[in-house]
């Protein structure tokens, strides 16, 4: 890895970031809060939360074996994918390097953040390889983003590729591992040790069944998390969201529960679609979601729709030509799902 001075931009390394009243104090058990502004009365709202989510971030720790000061909370995962581009990418100078099909969210943050978005193609299998990205990559590539399991496709990545790039690249890799609770690959956020390049991320959205309280979770060496911590908004986590959070982790083996009958389920329900004439074929899966090819995924959709039942038609993404991704939901939803899919069929005769 090249010195991180070297990766980040120079504003940003240089930044002297906003002190917030909260920030300034520390140290005596204090009573008496005259220092923000902030309102009197309406307790707890009128006060401003934990900038840095201290109580949030040690119970996550536990969790998820990983310790508090490699950890940064932002508003959904958005905001740390939006921070790699802030902290590490100079706009028209600098570039990324991606695999495609791959989470949306990645080339919009390019885009807007006026920084080149390069891709590189999955193969047919929707695997990758470190050499084709590293070779995609030149001397302005900041960043190489990973997604493990992969979002459309649902596949865990080749954890050996995911190791040599790693290993090989001399800027920041970002594995996103939104799904990683539903596959039983080995996280990288437990590695994070040896790879000081690495930037991992987690979400409250998926497996913490939480998408309404937006909490998104990056795990980085402390240098990347303090640079983080200097550019994000100094209030970016509501009081509500961290109280909403730290309620469920302590609901921990609930979502133990949930996440297992959604991988049951998922079995259940890729075999039935399996068994639809118009489907071509199940792709294998290892997040909450399953892509599939069908004979016109239009028309499917379309139907589904009609019968309110909406799945995402992926069709016009790279690779996923004629493709559905559909979410595992309750027993009852995925039985409403198939049992509008063999109406279908029936119909097509
Ligand atoms: C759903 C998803 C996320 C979650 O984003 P949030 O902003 O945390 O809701 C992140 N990455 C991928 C690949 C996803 O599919």
């Amino acid at each position: 890895m090249k010195p991180l001075k070297e990766l980040v931009r120079p504003n940003i390394w240089s930044l002297k970031p906003y002190s917030s009243a909260r920030d300034e104090y520390s140290g005596f058990e204090a009573t008496v809060f005259l220092d923000a502004n902030e309102n009197p009365f309406n307790p707890p709202y009128n006060r401003y939360p934990d900038p840095l989510q201290h109580e949030l971030k040690e119970q996550l720790s536990v969790v998820k074996e990983v310790p508090a000061a490699n950890i940064f909370l932002g508003n959904g995962s958005d905001e740390a994918i939006d921070l790699v581009f802030r902290v590490f990418c100079e706009p028209r100078v600098d570039n990324v390097v991606a695999i495609s099909p791959t989470y949306g969210m990645y080339q919009v943050c390019a885009e807007i953040n006026g920084v080149e978005y390069r891709t590189v193609s999955l193969d047919a299998t929707y695997q990758f390889t470190a050499d084709a990205l590293l070779k995609a990559c030149d001397v302005h590539t900041k960043v190489i983003f990973l997604c493990s399991p992969n979002n459309p496709t649902g596949n865990d990545l080749n954890r050996d590729e995911m190791v040599r790039l790693l290993s090989t690249f001399s800027g920041i890799v970002v594995i996103d591992e939104a799904y990683s609770d539903f596959s039983r690959q080995k996280p990288f956020r437990l590695e994070l040790a040896q790879y000081p390049n690495l930037i991992v991320l987690n979400t409250f959205s998926k497996a913490w069944a939480s998408a309404g309280i937006r909490l998104g979770m990056a795990y980085a060496s402390t240098e990347i998390i303090s640079l983080f911590n200097k550019v994000k908004y100094p209030y970016n986590v509501n009081l509500l969201t961290q109280q909403q959070a730290l309620a469920m982790l302590r609901k921990r083996y609930d979502i133990d529960k949930w996440v297992a009958s959604i991988m049951a389920e998922r079995a259940h329900v890729m075999a039935a679609f399996a068994d639809l004439t118009f489907c071509r074929q199940v792709y294998p899966t290892n997040a909450n979601f399953f892509l599939a090819r069908v004979d016109d995924a239009e028309r499917v959709y379309n139907y589904l729709v009609r019968r309110g039942i909406i799945v995402r038609n992926r069709s016009r993404v790279a690779l996923c030509d004629n493709c559905l991704r559909v979410t595992i939901g309750t027993q009852k939803e995925n039985t409403q799902l198939m049992a509008a899919l063999r109406q279908y069929q029936w119909e097509q005769k």
